[in-house]
């Protein structure tokens, strides 16, 4: 965002004038966060909502621990077609507990699992499209599950899966869609950000890659690597956690957090399928 674009947005609403620059950058952040979401929502992806529905006005509030939903709408109004065209913004551990803190009681989380579809993707189904503009599925259903990632640890997410009501009775799952008729699951081309290795358990990519070169060349089994995760990475800050006496002085002093896990987190290994 340049300075030409935040005076812009200052003339025009005025009422931002009494925002702190802290609070203005954590907002924009945070909203970001939540583009993925906002974008789900909105039946054209084209343009930006002009407003915010109460529950993402409220979950935005919380991130940016103001309860002034007025003035939540107003940014969102002065900025909100920066936020539309914003590359993706790779948070801190902060941030990722302070979105999670707003958004996990509220039905959403940090990297919510959802379609890479919203359009049906039979040709020969009324819902489908040559463009994903418009979405055509409906009927969201979501349920909690856990990321395993490699940056950031376990995480406790929600996903999302869409129907095709009106055409060929297809659910849309963040991996697969699955025809009611056959039951048949199929995959979507490529590869996805991150893999369900299970009903409620995704593993991201790169942690893939770390487990796959492991075996290459380390020669590491599955439950060995199920243990390395559980000791050393499934908590961000395991280095301090696993050696309290060494880091005593740090563990007294510090005022960050320590990481919570709200949703089972542990990863097992059975028969070679990780869980
Ligand atoms: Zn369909």
């Amino acid at each position: 965002m340049s300075l030409q674009q935040l005076l812009a947005a200052q003339n025009q609403y005025p009422c931002l004038s009494g925002i702190s620059f802290n609070s203005l950058t954590t907002f924009l952040r945070m909203a970001c966060l939540a583009r993925p979401l906002i974008e789900f929502q909105v039946e054209d992806r084209r343009r930006p909502p002009d407003f915010l529905h109460c529950g993402l006005l409220e979950l935005l509030a919380a991130t940016v621990s103001n309860r002034n939903l007025d003035l939540v709408q107003t940014c969102w109004a002065a900025f909100k077609k920066i936020i539309w065209n914003h590359p993706e913004v790779q948070p801190t551990e902060e941030e990722i507990k302070k979105y999670n803190d707003a958004a996990l009681c509220r039905g959403t989380s940090f990297a919510h699992l959802l379609p890479p579809v919203r359009v049906c993707q039979d040709s020969y189904c009324p819902n489908y499209r040559d463009s994903e503009d418009i979405m055509t599925l409906k009927e969201p259903l979501s349920h909690k599950a856990t990321m395993h990632t490699l940056r950031n640890g376990a995480l406790p997410v929600y996903r999302t899966s869409l129907y095709c009501r009106a055409g060929c009775h297809r659910r849309y799952y963040p991996n697969y869609h699955v025809r009611k008729s056959t039951s048949l699951r199929t995959y979507y081309g490529g590869v996805s950000r991150s893999i369900q290795v299970a009903q409620h358990f995704y593993i991201e990519s790169p942690l893939l890659e770390l487990f796959a070169n492991g075996m290459v060349f380390g020669w590491l089994s599955s439950s060995n690597w199920a243990r390395i995760y559980n000791i050393a990475l499934a908590r961000t800050e395991s280095h301090v956690l696993n050696n309290k006496i060494a880091f005593a002085s740090q563990l007294q002093s510090s005022t960050r957090p320590k990481p919570t896990l709200r949703v089972p987190s542990r990863m097992y290994i059975a028969k070679g399928i990780c869980v």
